[in-house]
């Protein structure tokens, strides 16, 4: 994949990876950052000092990891790189993160998979899903979300009309959709919610697995025609 098409750091992450640098040389000036998710099978970061640029370079299962491990992985990154020692909260906070259950099913999953063929299209007969994907992004996610694999499902699914796939990073979509007459609206609102669960990663507390979140629902509710677009989905 050509370096230019990796997904960028968020700017929050960027600050993060500044704050991290500052922390530990608190007099030297900042480099250029270059800081860029991999699609890696594993959880493998690297980082390099070339032409007075930091090129940091992590792993795509990183990318939707909580702040707080974002901090810690700069940080372990930067010690290394300057021969600084490690702080243990930090080496703590990045070991207990990469070996929760979650993190280790998906690295996983993700390592079984890649490689292997899929048959999958963003292209139908009437509705390009990357093209909504994108308009999507631009207007909700000021276009900072990574696009996942976007596909037609091979049927056309009533049940299921649409679903975030984490273990494969695909969003399926059913023909159902695929039609005339479909109002971009509900393609539209269907790609935003899963787009939803691909910045809200499910999370399991005391047990069990919260999919959508308080702070997903409070942000689906910023869709301007949530009402009408659920009618219709309903509707099918
Ligand atoms: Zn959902």
């Amino acid at each position: 994949m050509p370096s230019a098409t990796l997904p960028q750091a968020s700017s929050a992450l960027l600050q993060v990876v500044a704050e991290a640098y500052r922390e530990l040389r608190p007099r030297a000036p900042l480099p250029e950052l270059d800081v860029k998710f991999r699609r890696f099978t594993s959880l493998n970061t690297t980082i390099r000092l070339r032409d007075g640029k930091l090129k940091l370079r992590l792993s795509d299962l990183l990318e939707f990891a909580p702040e707080s491990v974002h901090r810690a992985i700069a940080h372990i990154l930067l010690a290394k790189l300057y021969r600084k020692s490690i702080s243990a909260v930090y080496a703590d906070r990045y070991r207990r993160y990469t070996q929760s259950e979650v993190v280790l099913k998906q690295a996983e999953r993700i390592r079984q998979d890649r490689g292997r063929k899929r048959i999958s299209t963003p292209l139908g007969h009437l509705w390009d899903l990357e093209e909504v994907f994108e308009s999507v992004n631009r207007r909700f996610f000021h276009g900072l979300l990574g696009r996942p694999t976007l596909t037609w499902s091979a049927h056309v699914a009533k049940r299921m009309l649409g679903h975030y796939d984490a273990a494969h990073n695909t969003i399926v979509v059913s023909r159902v959709f695929d039609r005339p007459g479909t109002p971009r609206y509900a393609i539209e609102y269907l790609l935003y919610h899963e787009m939803l669960h691909l910045k809200h990663p499910v999370r399991v507390r005391a047990g069990r697995r919260c999919v959508h979140s308080r702070e997903f629902q409070a942000e689906e509710r910023l869709f301007p025609e949530l009402d009408v677009a659920r009618a219709y989905l309903k509707r099918l």
